[in-house]
């Protein structure tokens, strides 16, 4: 049965992360060293994608074996992502300052920036990308045991790292964001960062803090960024943001007032819209020069399905 969700783009991965099998040694390493795996290759945190693609950019897959010999059989590099029915999918971290598409990789493709390649990668693609990035970022960013200081290893295709010293388990991190659109009546509000494209205008946002549910994390951010009062959540969709590992989660937030004040710190302009207005602005691209989030981000979706109520 199909899961019945809707998907922001970087979710849709249609690989069996076969999470169960990955924590057997044995399984594990039949699966990175089976001929018929194929590998996705990441520099800097880009994937290479193919040049023979035209505008619809695609991932360059290699073979299994010559991925692993790129980074020199070494596993810390190599990350199981999943099973495309019985066959691997694995991914390769390359180092080093040097472009290794002009060396090692002539001729295969060329690394670009996943979120420009958000908008034209097929949709599964784009996901196991992510999924790659998000979990190469955290190796980098966690190489040491964070009980005792040793540096800990690889485990489970990536999935985990274990300190050899106190035993203690890491697992990859996932950063929880709630991100929202204001509404009242027949009204919704869009904030706007200094450091945003000119005329951007976007949903409010920010990271959850612990002990703290999403629905008060929601009130929390728009109180903070607006000066606004929510006095309902409503659940849209959520997203993986491999930037470097957030998570999403789009809410509708109903507020009591229209009485919105920016905070000058993280939001330094916001402004209500009326339902015509924000239709009008997706359909053109841009209302009285305010231009929304691009299609592929969590903030567009929620403006979409806000307008389309
Ligand atoms: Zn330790």
């Amino acid at each position: 049965m199909t899961l019945l969700a809707f998907t922001n783009a970087f979710a849709g991965s249609l690989l069996d992360r076969a999470g169960e099998k990955r924590r057997d040694p044995e399984w594990m390493a039949a699966r990175l060293a089976d001929p018929a795996a194929r590998a996705i290759v990441l520099w800097q945190g880009r994937p290479l994608v193919r040049e023979d693609a035209g505008a619809a950019a695609r991932l360059a897959f290699l073979e299994g074996p010559r991925a692993r010999s790129l980074v020199g059989g070494r596993d810390e590099r190599l990350a199981f992502l999943g099973l495309n029915g019985s066959a691997p999918v694995l991914a390769v971290e390359l180092e080093g300052a040097a472009d290794p598409a002009e060396s090692m990789l002539e001729g295969l493709g060329r690394f670009e920036e996943l979120r420009a390649l958000a908008a034209v990668l097929p949709v599964e693609e784009a996901a196991i990308a992510a999924c790659a990035k998000s979990l190469f970022d955290w190796r980098q960013r966690h190489r040491f045991c964070s009980l005792c200081g040793q540096e800990s290893e690889i485990a489970d295709g990536g999935w985990k790292r274990a300190c050899p010293v106190c035993k203690a388990e890491h697992f990859p991190r996932v950063d929880p964001v709630t991100i929202m659109l204001p509404w009242i009546g027949d009204r919704c509000l869009l904030g706007r960062q200094a450091a945003w494209p000119k005329g951007r205008m976007s949903a409010l946002a920010g990271y959850m803090e612990p002990g703290e549910s999403i629905e008060e994390a929601c009130a929390r951010e728009v109180k903070e960024e607006a000066d606004l009062a929510v006095v309902r959540v409503e659940y849209h969709s959520s997203q993986p943001w491999p930037f470097p590992s957030s998570l999403m989660i789009g809410l509708f937030a109903e507020v009591a007032h229209d009485q919105a004040t920016p905070d000058g710190v993280e939001v330094e302009e916001v402004r209500w819209f009326t339902r015509t207005q924000v239709r009008q602005m997706l359909a053109e691209g841009e209302w009285d020069g305010i231009k929304p989030a691009p299609p592929f981000a969590i903030a567009h979706q929620l403006l979409k399905a806000w307008a389309a109520r």
